[in-house]
């Protein structure tokens, strides 16, 4: 059985005194373990990325700028076997896959900047001969805590930016596909990033809870459901750790009267079952506005019935679920919509998947009439399952997008430029789509939910990245004149 190592300090360690089974989830079988840090393994991580702190945080910003350039160009060369790495534990089409590491590779570009994006401020003559400047300087250990669905993306939102910052990084990458986080890491390596500065470290709650509690990590980057979210912000928080912790999301996108409604359907579909919809910025809701209804779900189910799933190998639409648990969970929703009085348009289980038997399938599934009490509306289900709510208004449709306790990502569909304006000012999310359904920010601007779906001030990625991972510190100097004397005032400084 082959054994998914950690990266300590530039070697490969499979040591841990528990360990899990990755499966590749097309075919249901296992085809690696995983081992499980305990907090001793955690303490030799820490401790690697510690050492090796003070050196990397000293070597200039053109040098680690210079690994940037190198690992942006060796990762883009490795993409394809990355997204076979990827598809091969999670599930997702290759040609998904690819997307994601495309997406992080932009990081990687925007990191790359470090020399202009670490600059201080200098104010020349601030007071009388006094000078002021500011500098930003790395933390010093910082931890990466990442999701299954997004294995190579969600690292790569905050190790390049991490490390060219002059930080060192313990990264502990989910336990259902840590193979990606590997690649990174061995490509990083390759780039001449030192030994010691970026630690790959597997393993579940064990390794996080030790690191989160850890005194020489100072600072955490975490991705994940919001219970989990809530508790690593609350710990490490409480231990006096900067930390950000981006969670689960409930994403609507409301269709207008006015809307493309060809346009709109394929939105829908598109956003609502890539990746099996285990993507935190997918479609879960669509919030058609009378009168549209019945014909944008009649358009909706068309485009299902042509949609084929099966081994993301193979050409197909959409994979498998990533374990078998999950697939259970996000079933046990198909009836929980029925029993609770959703009409089921569509069933996934009756989907004939392309793959083997094994596999853990579930096809496309549709609810309409969903209402806002139902659990299938205020869960994240997380998988291919979209639920339709019908609303009188668009007043309607924003006071049910406020009220939900999620606020990632929201999308509106029209044509009218005053109906998209309200909608963009008003509504309680943090990342909005106008007619686009997957409002994912580009590298430069910063990626982040409001409410529920984020905790912590910062955002991932961009200038908010930047300023995470990096203390202000501002100089006032003078280099004085011959002696002036003593003078007890308290502002001198005019
Ligand atoms: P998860 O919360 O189960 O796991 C995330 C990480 O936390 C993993 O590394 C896991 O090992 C660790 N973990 C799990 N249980 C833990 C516990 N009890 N204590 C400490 N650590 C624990 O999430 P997941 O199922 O891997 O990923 C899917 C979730 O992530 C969805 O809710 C999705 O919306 C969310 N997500 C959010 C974003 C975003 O940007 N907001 C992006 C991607 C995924």
């Amino acid at each position: 059985m082959k054994r998914i190592p950690h990266r300590i300090n530039g070697r490969r360690v499979a040591t841990g005194p528990r360990t899990g089974k990755v499966y590749d989830p097309a075919i249901g079988r296992v085809t690696a373990e995983v081992p499980y840090a305990s907090a001793a393994e955690v303490d030799q991580a820490v401790a690697a990325a510690t050492a090796a702190a003070p050196g990397w945080a000293a070597t200039s910003v053109a040098r680690r700028a210079a690994v940037l350039f190198r690992f942006r160009e060796r990762l883009g060369e490795r993409a394809a076997e990355l997204a076979e790495v990827i598809t091969s534990e999670h599930g997702k089409v290759l040609g998904d896959a690819a997307g994601e590491v495309a997406r992080g590779l932009e990081v990687a570009e925007f990191a790359c900047g470090m020399p202009h994006l670490q600059k201080g401020e200098y104010s020349s003559n601030a007071a009388s001969a006094i000078d002021v400047f500011s500098l930003r300087q790395p933390l010093g250990c910082v931890a990466v805590i990442s999701p299954f669905n997004f294995p190579a993306m969600v690292p790569l939102w905050f190790v390049p930016i991490a490390v060219a910052c002059g930080n060192t990084v313990v990264l502990k990458p989910s336990e259902k596909d840590p193979s990606a986080a590997g690649v990174i890491a061995d490509t990083f390596a390759e780039a001449g990033l030192p030994d010691g500065v970026l630690n790959v470290l597997h393993g579940d709650k064990e390794a996080v809870d030790a690191l989160l509690g850890h005194p020489d990590v100072d600072a955490v980057s975490f991705v994940g459901s919001t219970p989990i979210a809530r508790h690593v912000h609350a710990t490490a928080s409480a231990a006096g750790k900067r930390v950000q912790a981006l969670g689960g999301a409930k994403n609507h996108m409301v269709v207008a009267p006015d809307a493309d409604l060809d346009t709109a359907a394929d939105a829908a579909v598109s956003a609502g079952f890539g990746s099996a919809g285990e993507r935190c910025m997918a479609i879960s809701v669509v919030v058609a506005v009378d009168p549209i209804g019945d014909e944008l779900v009649s358009r909706i189910v068309a485009r299902i019935a042509r949609l084929k799933v099966g081994n993301g190998r193979r050409a197909v639409d959409l994979g498998p679920l990533v374990t078998r648990e999950h697939l259970a969970k996000v079933t046990s929703y198909l009836d929980a919509g029925v029993a609770a009085g959703a009409e089921l348009v569509v069933d996934g289980r009756t989907a004939v998947p392309d793959g083997d038997p094994d596999g853990f399938w579930l096809g496309p599934s549709l609810f309409d009439q969903v209402e806002p009490d139902m659990s299938v509306y205020t869960d994240e289900i997380f998988g291919p399952v979209l639920c339709v709510v019908r609303v009188p208004s668009l007043d309607a449709a924003l006071t049910l997008v406020n009220e939900n306790r999620y606020g990632n990502g929201t999308a509106i569909f029209t044509m009218d430029g005053r109906v998209a304006r309200t909608y963009q000012n008003e509504v309680k999310v943090g990342m909005v789509g106008i007619n686009v359904p997957i409002p994912v920010p580009v590298a430069p601007f910063s990626f982040g939910g409001w409410k529920d779906s984020v905790f912590g001030d910062l955002h991932a990625y961009g200038e908010d990245g930047v300023r995470f991972f990096t203390r202000p510190k501002v100089v006032t100097q003078r280099w004085p004149e011959p002696p002036a004397g003593v003078d007890l005032a308290f502002t001198a400084n005019r």
